[in-house]
């Protein structure tokens, strides 16, 4: 059974953790999907990259009513979707790679479940630790189950975008 000084489960803000404080620690990160969690992956950094394309895409179509002579000639949805996560894929890549590289951090690529005091089950195996942290992130829960509570994740990769919403500013 290894034992860990700190075991940080999610890879997420989780990952944020590791100063330069830890480097004598001897420190485990479960995470079962991709390093960067929500907020690199799914959240906060590729929204912001789509409204940004669509942004430019409403800027464009409004022009001419500015004076401008600017039009919108349409959006091709896989170069915006390939131009997003192939963007933040490496980053997350690379984030996972440096992690490995470190001798004093552990990586297991699989889900965490508490069977004990201070006892982790990680796919097979079980690890012990004298602290934890749980940056597992959350989830959003309903009594209607509902198909727009699949994953963001895959929504967002999907080969077909999403149907227009044309907004006029006033
Ligand atoms: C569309 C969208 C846009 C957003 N935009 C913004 C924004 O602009 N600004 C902002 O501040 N916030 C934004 N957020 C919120 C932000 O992304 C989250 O608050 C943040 O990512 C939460 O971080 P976390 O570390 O708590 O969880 P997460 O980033 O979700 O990380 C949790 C990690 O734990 C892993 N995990 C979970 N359970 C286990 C387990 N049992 N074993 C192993 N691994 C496990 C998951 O795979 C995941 O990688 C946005 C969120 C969404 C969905």
């Amino acid at each position: 059974m290894q034992h860990f000084d700190l075991v940080i489960i999610g890879a997420g803000s989780g990952n944020t953790l590791l100063t330069p404080f830890f480097d004598d620690w001897n420190v485990a990160i479960v995470e079962r999907d991709t390093f960067g969690g929500t907020c690199l992956n799914r959240g906060c950094i590729p929204s912001k990259m789509f409204v940004y394309a669509a942004d430019v895409a409403e800027i464009a179509r409004q022009g001419p009513r500015l004076g401008v002579s600017t039009r919108f000639d349409g959006a091709n949805w896989r170069a915006i979707r390939d131009r997003v996560f192939d963007r933040i894929d490496p980053i997350a890549a690379s984030g996972e790679k440096y992690r490995l590289s470190l001798p004093n951090i552990t990586v297991f690529k699989d889900t965490g479940r508490f069977v004990g005091h201070k006892q982790l089950a990680v796919g097979d195996e079980i690890i012990t630790g004298d602290q934890f942290v749980i940056a597992a992130g959350s989830r959003n829960w309903s009594t209607i189950s509902s198909p727009t509570q699949s994953n963001s994740r895959r929504r967002a990769r999907f080969a077909s975008g999403p149907s227009p919403i044309v907004r006029t500013i006033p």
